[in-house]
């Protein structure tokens, strides 16, 4: 039998991108239900699906930040069965906290982790009954590193990172499966907002060093990031779908180099030692790399030799 998956933010990127390749999979073996907050935005979606839709696609509204429309959503759905929910709506935001109102600090939590929350109470209970369900995040990489001007965002990622954490151990019980894809960079409108809005923000209220180092370093390098490390929302959708995820999946091999400085120090101090130079002192980029490549190198050799049968 086909089985049910229910998207969350399908009108672009990721969302757009998984919901039309799951449309059609070779096998068939999905139904999706693309869901977007408006159904205005639904042309792109439409026409990306081309003849699926209809067929194993179908559109339907659901905002993660109102309960009655999740609510409704679900409901909509034969049996309220969804074996796959995609938890993928969210938004970024960038910028000196000193800028920010904590309004906007909190739509920010309120999309990407209590819209999570929300879909989960909705849904978990019948997966929960069943005792089947996959339930796959998308988190990112700043759900467990934190980056320079990102503080909301990464510490709204790293909320649905613990909540995961607690919840797949219950999730285990049931026999339901949880995964956080942790993607890097991925050039989507999510990047291209996201830019826009801190080239728009009025940084009247930060200090004259803060507010260069946000559009001197930060803005002015913001570009070149995606440009290089960037993935599409295909690839990332490719990978979700190719694999059968495990509880933690980054999805960007040029990144990972980051990330494995968080757990290459359990002290911390390593990542943001290597941030703060490649920020602030160019120069020293280099010789910082080299260490790090050491430390990895002794840490591997150390693993082997663990592995190694006694003689
Ligand atoms: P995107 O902006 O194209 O997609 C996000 C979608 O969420 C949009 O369609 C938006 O309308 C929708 N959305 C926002 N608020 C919503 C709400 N209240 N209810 C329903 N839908 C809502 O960007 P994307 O890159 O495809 O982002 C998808 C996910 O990937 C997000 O959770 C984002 O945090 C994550 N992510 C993105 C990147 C990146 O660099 N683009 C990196 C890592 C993780």
């Amino acid at each position: 039998a086909r089985r049910n998956v229910l998207i969350t933010g399908c009108s672009s990127g990721i969302g757009l991108a998984l919901a039309v390749k799951m449309a059609k999979d070779e096998q068939k073996r999905f139904k999706v239900y693309a869901t977007m907050r408006n159904l205005a935005k639904k042309e792109p979606l439409e026409e990306a699906a081309g003849q699926r839709l209809g067929k194993t696609l179908e559109i339907k509204q659901l905002d993660v930040c109102d309960e009655q429309s999740i609510k409704a959503c679900v409901n909509s759905i034969p049996d309220r069965r969804i074996d796959v929910l995609v938890s993928n709506a969210g938004m970024g935001l960038i910028g000196p906290i000193e800028c920010q109102t904590i309004e906007e600090m909190k739509t920010v939590m309120d999309t990407n982790f209590f819209g999570l929350v929300r879909l989960l109470k909705e849904i978990l209970p019948d997966m929960k009954r069943r005792k089947s369900g996959h339930i796959v995040i998308i988190s990112s990489v700043m759900g467990i590193q934190g980056i320079l001007f990102n503080d909301v965002y990464a510490a709204s990622k790293f909320a649905v990172e613990g909540f995961c954490e607690s919840l797949a151990i219950q999730a285990l019980k049931f026999k339901l499966q949880l995964s956080l894809i942790e993607p890097g960079p991925v050039v989507t409108e999510f990047e291209r907002k996201v830019f826009e809005d801190g080239m728009k923000m009025d940084l009247s209220a930060a200090d004259k060093e803060t507010a260069e180092m946000f559009t001197n370093i930060y803005l002015k390098n913001y570009k070149q990031i995606f440009q290089s490390l960037g993935q599409s929302a295909e690839d990332v959708a490719e990978i979700i779908l190719a694999e059968n995820p495990p509880f933690r999946h980054q999805t960007n091999t040029l990144y990972t180099p980051m990330t494995t400085l968080k757990y290459a120090d359990p002290n911390g101090d390593l990542p943001i030692d290597i941030f703060y130079k490649m920020v602030f002192q160019h120069d020293k980029v280099f010789s910082a790399s080299l260490n790090f490549i050491k430390l990895l190198r002794w840490r591997s050799r150390k693993s082997f030799d663990l592995g190694k049968p006694s003689q």
